[in-house]
């Protein structure tokens, strides 16, 4: 396994500097390492490739460099740098943190940027990108660049009422808190943006070539097979993105691509654990004739894209087939909305079984339930705490971090007739994991609410393959990869799958750190 890995200090280095896995030092300025870039950097969900440029004056041709027993690296021309994804860091305030801090490179010097797909911790760093320089093309697929513009839009929004929020209370850790963003940053992000094909090969340069497949996560989510050509040698680095489940409805299954990698970069979010077995219909239908009976009422708190969508198919479903009552259902969120129409529209991300729905012979409409109520205003927001018979109010976030979901549960928590049903991930710090670990109150809007309502638990709504599947989506790479590293895991999911490999497939595979810098192709 390489040693891989350098702390934050690489960040802090007053020179600008900071060094690789063998502790040789970059400097702004020197010649050698204006050269020496056949890299990968781990910048969490962000991964930048760093690829031979040759700048500063140097113009040389078949320049070769050699530094130890590890890195041995021969440039044969000018291709590029390429940063894979953007992410914005979420969960604990030390992650959090981390957003206020430069990249440990300058984005002037970056010259290509690929989206996997649109959550945030992919795309919700770009404005500080770009406002710090980037200027170069951001490639995405259609569904990508739209679900992109919504949440761009929504977090530069989020940041700037939070950060009122922060100034009147005066809740804030800083004396004058600031939005990372705000919504004139967003635009000229957006301007930056340029489409790439949903699936198959594209060129982004003479050197640089990426190829898409479908991961199923969420509408457009894919995984990214990158070709770096140089002169006669080629370099594959394969990024899996988030991988989605099989089996769920509406998208297509997760593709794993025909890859001969050099490098792979695989998510591991749920490689310790397994989704919990059932069908996710049969478990929602009890939830919801449970609660229903004892006069109660259902808060999700749902990401407003993917989860949403899936609740909503699931209930449409269990009400066509009269296996729960048709109640009031709040989609309290304007972004799963507009999410919710790119659903419908781009059908070059559905499975056979949704397109059959949704064509002749089927329902139509099989995201619509038959009580919908929709509410853009804050006021229509506030007025569903009036209603008492029971409902289902599905509103974001996911993690309970923020938005309009956290007056529903100010409202429904303290009373144990009503449920909250916890679907999919909950990251370390956020208020969704105290509930799933049974916190008996909980802090919100500066008040301590009391947990009465009953905490429910689907995991089979998760948008992350779980471990099963992720070593199924990896045994069907026709070679094993020369090296793995294991992003987007906590460290425990990360180490327990990087076991797994190694017991399974006795690959090379590491868990890459947050600032790891590691060979490509070696
Ligand atoms: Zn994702």
């Amino acid at each position: 396994m390489l040693n891989v890995g350098k702390s934050d200090k690489d960040v802090d280095d007053p020179e600008g500097g900071f060094r690789d896995a063998g502790g040789r030092e970059r400097r702004k300025g020197n010649s050698a390492s204006a050269i020496h870039r056949d890299w990968i950097v781990f910048v969490f969900e962000s991964i930048v490739v760093l690829t031979p440029v040759l700048r500063n004056g140097l113009s040389g041709k078949n320049v070769r460099l050699e530094y130890g027993p590890m890195a041995k690296l021969t440039f044969l021309g000018a291709a590029g740098c390429v940063l894979v994804d953007c992410g914005i860091f979420q969960g604990s305030q030390e992650l959090q943190d981390r957003n206020y801090k430069p990249l440990p490179v300058d984005p002037k010097t970056i010259d290509y940027l690929v989206l996997t797909h649109a959550h945030l911790d992919h795309t919700g760093w770009l404005p500080v990108l770009v406002k710090s320089g980037y200027r170069g093309p951001i490639f995405a697929n259609p569904a990508t660049i739209e679900l992109t513009t919504i949440l761009l839009k929504d977090s530069a929004h989020l940041q700037q009422e939070d950060t009122l929020h922060a100034r009147i209370h005066k809740d804030s850790r800083h004396a004058n808190p600031e939005p990372l963003y705000t919504a004139e940053d967003v635009d000229p992000t957006l301007k930056q943006i340029k489409s790439m094909p949903r699936g198959g090969s594209f060129d982004i340069s003479s050197e640089f070539g990426v190829a898409s497949y479908d991961a199923g996560h969420i509408l457009g989510s894919s995984s990214l097979e990158l070709t770096l050509t140089e002169g006669n040698r080629k370099t594959v680095t394969l990024f899996s993105g988030d991988i989605g489940r099989y089996n769920q409805p509406i998208l297509k299954d997760p593709t794993t691509p025909p890859s001969k990698a050099d490098v792979l970069v695989c998510e591991s979010t749920y490689g310790n654990r397994e989704h919990p077995d059932g069908d996710p219909a049969e478990l929602l239908a009890q939830i919801v004739n449970r609660v229903a009976k004892r006069g109660g009422s259902i808060v999700i708190p749902s990401f407003a894209i993917g989860r949403t969508q899936t609740f909503m198919y699931y209930l449409r479903q269990l009400e066509d087939q009269q296996r729960i009552p048709r109640l009031p259902v709040y989609v309290d969120s304007p972004m799963a909305l507009s999410a919710t129409e790119l659903y419908l529209k781009h059908k070059e991300d559905h499975d056979l079984e949704y397109a059959r729905e949704e064509g002749s012979g089927g329902k139509g409409d099989p995201l619509n339930v038959h009580e919908f109520h929709l509410t853009r205003s804050v006021e229509e927001s506030k007025a569903i705490n009036n209603v008492k018979t029971p409902c289902i109010i599905i509103s974001a976030s996911g993690m309970v971090s923020g938005g309009r979901v956290l007056h529903h549960l100010v409202q429904r928590l303290p009373d144990a007739r009503n449920a909250v049903i916890l679907a999919g991930f909950q990251a370390e710090g956020t208020r969704g994991r105290a509930l799933q670990e049974g916190a008996k109150s909980l802090s919100l809007y500066g008040q301590v609410v009391p947990v009465c309502a009953e905490i429910a638990e689907m995991g089979q709504f998760s948008a992350h393959a779980g471990k099963s599947e992720l070593l199924r989506w990896l045994t069907a790479l026709p070679a094993a990869p020369k090296q793995t590293y294991l992003t987007h895991g906590e460290p425990v999911a990360a180490q327990a799958l990087q076991a797994a490999i190694s017991e399974k497939f006795q690959w090379r595979a590491a868990v890459a750190r947050h600032l790891d810098t590691v060979p490509v192709g070696e």
